[in-house]
């Protein structure tokens, strides 16, 4: 199997289990045309996304990497009425493409996205209500930082995911000096025996090719 089957499975996923949305379409398309890169998350991972905040029931959700907000929309969609998406963006262009596209799809009131490094930004939300479900999918090097981050906005339960943790199996080159995947490496090495979290990871494939997540529950 290969990248045109995996595509044609995702394909059939969608047909069978995602029904057609314009809305999250015209999303694509308006980043496109805002010439962003196409390294959103697939419509499949959008619904896992949507599907882990109803698991959680997440009332308070945290994203590392908006982009055009593709996948933020799909995890505001599942929000409940008081619910909160905080997005973190360091690209101006990047937020005003996905303030767009919030306003577009009716979920602007759900979302603050800020702008600006996220590691800069993360220590400002210190002193918030700590944040149910974590998304970090941004630059891979600072992942290891990320973690020790979101920590400190976390609690008992809260759920991080981080996306592109396997990189069409480059994850395995411990002499990379690729640095975000010495960042990836930084990070197993981080959860490994983490006293605070209890981690997996799983491979996936896919219309975006061969990569994974590491899912972690704060103990
Ligand atoms: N989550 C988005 C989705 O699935 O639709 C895709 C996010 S994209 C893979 C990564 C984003 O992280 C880019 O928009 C990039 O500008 C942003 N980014 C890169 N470095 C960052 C940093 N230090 N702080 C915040 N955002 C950063």
């Amino acid at each position: 199997s290969n990248l045109d089957t995996w595509k044609q499975v995702d394909q059939y996923f969608i047909d069978q289990l995602i029904p057609a949305d314009p809305v999250m379409e015209n999303v694509l398309k308006a980043n496109e045309e805002a010439e962003l890169p196409s390294i959103d998350v697939s419509a499949t991972q959008g619904k896992m996304l949507q599907l882990f905040v109803k698991m959680k029931a997440a009332k308070n959700v945290l994203e590392i990497g908006t982009l055009g907000g593709y996948s933020t929309i799909w995890m505001a969609k599942a929000l409940p009425e008081n619910g909160h998406v905080t997005t973190l963006e360091f690209n101006p262009k990047h937020a005003e493409v996905a303030t767009r596209n919030m306003e577009m799809t009716g979920v602007r009131d759900k979302v603050e996205v800020i702008v600006g490094p996220a590691l800069d930004t993360l220590p400002t939300l210190e002193g918030r209500e700590p944040f149910d479900f974590i998304f970090i999918d941004a630059d891979k090097n600072n992942n290891p930082h990320y973690i020790k981050e979101v920590l400190k906005l976390s609690k008992h339960g809260t759920t991080i995911l981080v996306d592109n943790v396997v990189r069409d199996g480059r994850l395995l080159d411990s002499e990379s000096k690729d640095k975000s995947i010495m960042g990836i490496r930084e990070m197993f090495d981080l959860l490994n025996n983490h006293p605070q979290l209890d981690s997996t990871a799983f491979q996936t494939v896919g219309s975006k090719g061969y990569d994974g997540f590491v899912l972690a529950v704060v103990t």
